[in-house]
């Protein structure tokens, strides 16, 4: 907990969910901290809301937002005989379907939605046409749908019947580093970091509402277009249905989340509704510098030693990703570095789209451009 306290102030994240919450040992540690607020633990300058992810019926994930520790408690009960690893896996598989999970969530005063909704594997869509046909008639009642890394709101607004859902940027980590923490993440306009306001903000209530979703681009997410998950050959939709999703090498070709979108539109372009915020594609800063420098590992000592001192200069990775200024950032960082981010801001970083279940991968484009452009 103290260690991702620390991770998240450095990328500029003032509220997270804990995950995992109906795993014993984890909950216990989380509610070892001071609870500020309503279900909202503080550790440092970091609020922690109580959330967890299921596996349901089809292998659907489904994120819930507790209220409070009692909630938690009063959900695993109802869940508790439904599942067999509820005690010992922070993401337990349960015996029941989407509508069911909804009224277990609606009982204990929870908040649901589909997770990471476009995931060829374990996902709503995978399985589902619409929040209807997973949640029934509790569909109306779905605080929110996580995006996941292969799509953004581009995708998901040409689906006529998520108008009126909120979307979540969210990701897990399974490191409190930067590089890992919050690789997604959303800006909602609340009075302060606690699970009532946040609340509030997801059913955009009270003038709290999401004012930015920041996701990673996806066409670097592992299931962006449809490929073949053995030797990652990728095909479009048409070649993929004659070959009867069997790719020659002898794998099955996943559905890419492109695929699956362009069969649920409704519309050939988005429409985004008026409370849709803004969707901004971020690439950890770690990962331009790697590339700016020409090394393999964002993580390795070259890449860090250049890092650094950009966070101490400006606080947090979004500051120099995204707000400051360039003349400010070329003060700081050498040349090559500057241009990379400078090609990031511009949205012209080539990116390699995923697919099949092997990560999309961005490269720098071969047009360097004047150092007095800043
Ligand atoms: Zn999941
Ligand atoms: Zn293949």
């Amino acid at each position: 907990m103290e260690n991702l306290s620390t991770g998240a102030s450095q990328k500029g994240i003032q509220l997270i969910g804990c995950s995992d919450c109906l795993h014993p040992v984890w909950r216990s540690e989380v509610a070892s901290h001071e609870e500020v607020d309503e279900g909202t633990y503080r550790v440092g300058d970091l609020s922690v809301v109580l959330t967890a992810e299921v596996e349901a019926a089809h292998k659907i994930h489904h994120l819930l937002i507790f209220p409070s520790l009692s909630s938690v408690e009063g959900f695993i009960e109802i869940i508790g005989d439904r599942s067999t690893n509820i005690a010992k896996d922070g993401r337990p598989n349960v015996k029941m379907d989407g509508v069911e999970i909804a009224q277990a969530a609606v009982d204990v005063d929870a908040l649901y939605g589909p997770c990471h909704a476009f995931t060829p594997w374990t996902a709503m869509y995978r399985f589902h046409d619409s929040l209807e046909d997973c949640y029934g008639d509790l569909s109306d009642r779905v605080s929110y749908l996580e995006l996941g890394l292969s799509a953004n709101s581009d995708y998901a607004d040409r689906i006529q019947h998520l108008q009126d859902v909120t979307f979540l940027t969210n990701s897990d980590a399974h490191s409190p580093v930067p590089l890992r923490l919050a690789r997604e993440f959303n800006r909602f306009e609340m009075e302060e970091p606690t699970f009532p306001e946040l609340r509030k903000a997801l059913h955009r209530e009270g003038g709290r509402k999401p004012v930015l979703n920041v996701g990673m681009p996806p066409q670097e997410g592992k299931y962006n277009e449809s490929g073949c998950s053995r030797c990652f050959v990728h095909y479009g939709l048409e070649q993929a249905i004659e070959l009867s999703w069997r790719c020659p090498c002898g794998g099955r070709i996943k559905k890419g989340v492109v695929d699956r979108v362009n069969e649920l539109a409704s519309w050939p372009e988005p429409r985004h509704p008026g409370h849709r915020p803004e969707y901004v594609s971020i690439i950890p800063l770690a990962q331009i510098i790697a590339m700016a420098i020409g090394v393999k590992s964002p993580s390795s000592k070259k890449a860090m030693s250049r890092w650094t001192p950009l966070i101490e200069a400006f606080g947090d990775e979004v500051s120099v990703l995204v707000d400051s200024p360039m003349d400010e950032i070329a003060s700081v960082a050498e040349p090559r570095v500057v241009h990379a981010i400078r090609a990031f801001r511009d949205g012209r970083v080539i990116l390699h789209p995923g697919g099949g279940g092997q990560y999309g991968s961005a490269e720098l484009p071969d047009d360097p451009i004047s150092l007095q452009d800043y």
